[in-house]
Parts: C-alpha cells; structure tokens; sequence
C-alpha cells in the first residue's frame, strides 16, 4: 500500500476548514489566511476572501486570531506518553505519536538507540508495519537507527556495550527488515568500515548523518565526501570545533551539502550556540528536533532509554548511573519552535521553516509534506499569539485541540 492510497483510507471524510489567523504559506504570510483540506490533502491555502468552495457540512477549526503553520515533522524522537521506539510494538509508536501531536508534531521518524542487531531487526519491522498506519496522532514516516555504529567515545546516553563497526550483512538484513522505510541512519565515520557503509547506504536512499562521533575533521570530511549528508543533534555526543581542528562541529558547519539537527531546549546547546548553527547553516539546512524520550508526559521517576536507566526530574533527563550526562531530552517540537523565536530571536517564519519544510526535504517527502500549499498532505497546527499549540491536524483530521 502506498502512502496516498493509505491518506485516501484515513484522511477525514468531512472537509476540514481552517481560517481566523495568520497564515504561513511558502509565499509569505497572509494575514487573514484558511486552509481548506478535503480528502486528506490541502485545496486550498491561502487568503480568507479568496475561498470560493462550499464550506456546508465541513468541520469548521478557528484559529482565533493565532498562527496557521505547516505541521511539524521531528526527525529524531524516541519516544513520550510512556512509549518508545525500542518497545517495537505498534501501541508503543500510537503512545509516541499520540504524546507528540499535543505539541504539534504531525509525522516523525521512530528513532531507536544503540542495541544488539537482532533487537534493531525486531523494531525495523514494527516501525515499516507502522508507517501508512492511522496512529490517531502524528504519522511515522519510517526508522531512524540511531548507532549502533557510533563511538563509545561520544557514547552520550547510549550503551557502550552494544556499539560495533559497520557489518554489510547487517546492514543488509536491516535494510531488508525495513523495507523501504529506513530513512536516516546516525554513525561515526571514522569507525573501520564507515566510510563503505556511508555509500553503500547513500546509493540506497537512506541518508546518513554524521553522530555519536569521535571523527577529526579530516574523518569526517572524509564520510561527507563518501555521502553522509546529516549531523545528528550538532553539538551534543560529538567532537567540538577547535580552530586548529575543527572536529565534526567543524565538518558539518563547513560544508554547504551537510543539513544539522538542534535540540533547541535551552539546556543541551547554549542559545548563543543555537543563533551560530543558525547563522551559519541557515533555516533551509537546519532541522529542529526533539530527541525526546519517553517520559514525557508522564511523572517524574526512573524511566528506561534501550537498557540504561533514566532518571528523570524536574523536567530533566539523566542518566541514572551518571548524573552528569544528559539523556535524551523531554523537549517537543512546539517548545522548539517557540524557544527559538522567544530566546535566540529566530522569526517565525525561519523556525517553522526548521520544524517542517526542512526536515520534509531532509527525508525527501517534500513533495507532499512541509509546507502549505495545494496537494499536500492536510497537516496543520494552529499556535496561539504566544506560540503555543492550540490545535494539530493529521491529514484533515483533528488529533489534538485545547
Ligand atoms: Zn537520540
């Protein structure tokens, strides 16, 4: 079944109606904006006055005044609601995109951690059964294996203990297990075999970013040049930029074919580090994700991430046997958004441009996600004038509404 047939399946059968705000279009904003989605897909994007359609019988969403975006696509979210990737059931990935869609994520890649190979094939194949499935919230889009091919050097909250070169005959038979669907692989280039899995996993569309790593610059130009074309959460669990070696920091920033990923929490990047990444990449090369774990959502207490313990409080996710490292995050992608444009100052438009258009294009589903404009998939989040969300839609249908 392909994805459009499957929209057709699950996307609503009312027309859906949104209009009473600021809308953002790939044109601009429009200040008296609607978005009409029939049948799953956007007919219509664009001034209020401009609609002509028959709005009897559609389901009527009021903006009241607030933002109507394009909604958010995270490429790297674990788990919330108490669900996570590495559960490898279709329940689990409903509570993650249940718990994600509150905050205005409308699809998303599952992103699993470091494990041993016969449980990374147990969560490819819950993810590809996942993908085209109605979740009641954010629609996963496919997997995203986070290690094992990583540094235990830059381990971050990843076990050391399952972290391994790059085998072809694993690759092949996660390949195989998620048939299509394996969309982003985070590794370490500077690993023995790296530099071979990087093209053979580029011939294959899966994009490969640069994390967990340890590489110099050298290394890592190295992996860029063999296709790695993604730095996963820059900054965090890699080499940093020293002016004399500028490290994977370095690698990332200074090549223009490279897209990065930023936890834009306050706490696992400074700001003044998140205005540079943004500075130097730019909103078109430039994702917003989340990294989040499965605690979000739900009490403070001891929480799982693959086999480590998490200890989370406060709002903070740590590693339970060293306090010290951070471990995954509890951020969403509707608290990104508004950190940047309240903290670092990043317009509107730039940080929904990193929340959307940019990761769409990063996984190369551009052509029907991202932005708002006729054709594409009905996934929208309204925000209140303080950035906060107010409402999601999937595909026409309302999955979360306050
Ligand atoms: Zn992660």
């Amino acid at each position: 079944m392909t994805m459009s047939e499957n929209l057709a399946t699950f996307g609503a059968t009312r027309r859906t109606v949104i209009r009473g705000g600021r809308l953002l279009t790939p044109a601009g904003i429009v200040d008296d904006g609607a978005v009409v989605i029939d049948g799953g897909r956007i007919l219509f994007a664009g001034p209020a006055s401009a609609w002509r359609g028959n709005d009897a019988g559609a389901v009527l969403v009021d903006a009241r005044g607030g933002w109507i975006v394009p909604g958010f696509i995270d490429l790297h979210v674990h788990g919330g609601g108490g669900g996570d990737t590495m559960d490898a059931t279709f329940d689990a990935l409903c509570a993650v995109a249940r718990c994600h869609a509150q905050y205005g994520t409308t699809a998303f890649l599952a992103t699993t951690v470091t494990a041993p190979h016969d449980r990374l094939l147990e969560v490819a194949a819950a993810v590809r059964e996942a993908v085209g499935r109605w979740t009641g919230g954010a629609q996963v889009l496919g997997l995203h294996l986070e290690g094992p091919y990583v540094s235990p050097k830059r381990a971050g909250a990843q076990n050391t203990a399952h972290m391994r070169p790059p085998a072809p005959e694993e690759l092949e038979e996660l390949f195989a297990a998620a048939g299509g669907t394996w969309r982003l692989v985070a590794l370490a280039p500077e690993l023995p075999g790296a530099v071979d899995a990087i093209r053979w996993l580029a011939e294959r569309g899966v994009v490969v970013s640069i994390g967990h790593s340890d590489a110099t610059y050298e290394e890592a130009a190295a992996g860029i040049a063999a296709g790695a074309r993604h730095a996963t959460h820059l900054f965090n669990a890699m080499r940093g930029l020293h002016h004399r070696e500028p490290g994977v920091v370095g690698a990332a920033l200074a090549h223009a074919e490279v897209t990065v990923e930023l936890i834009a929490d306050g706490e696992h990047v400074h700001p003044a580090a998140l205005a540079l990444a943004v500075a130097c990449k730019g909103p078109q090369r430039t994702a917003l994700v989340t990294d989040c774990m499965r605690a979000r959502g739900l009490p403070d207490g001891v929480y799982k991430l693959g086999d480590l313990d998490v200890l989370v409080q406060g709002g903070k996710a740590r590693l339970a046997a060293s306090p010290d490292t951070i471990a995954g995050s509890l951020l969403t992608m509707g608290e990104a958004v508004r950190f940047l444009v309240r903290t670092v100052g990043v317009p509107l438009p730039e940080a929904v441009t990193m929340a959307s258009a940019t990761p769409a294009r990063i996984i190369g589903v551009a052509d029907r996600k991202g932005s708002l404009e006729p054709g594409k998939d009905g996934d929208v989040v309204v925000l209140d004038d303080d950035l906060r969300v107010q409402a999601t839609v999937v595909a026409g249908r309302i999955v979360y509404s306050r």
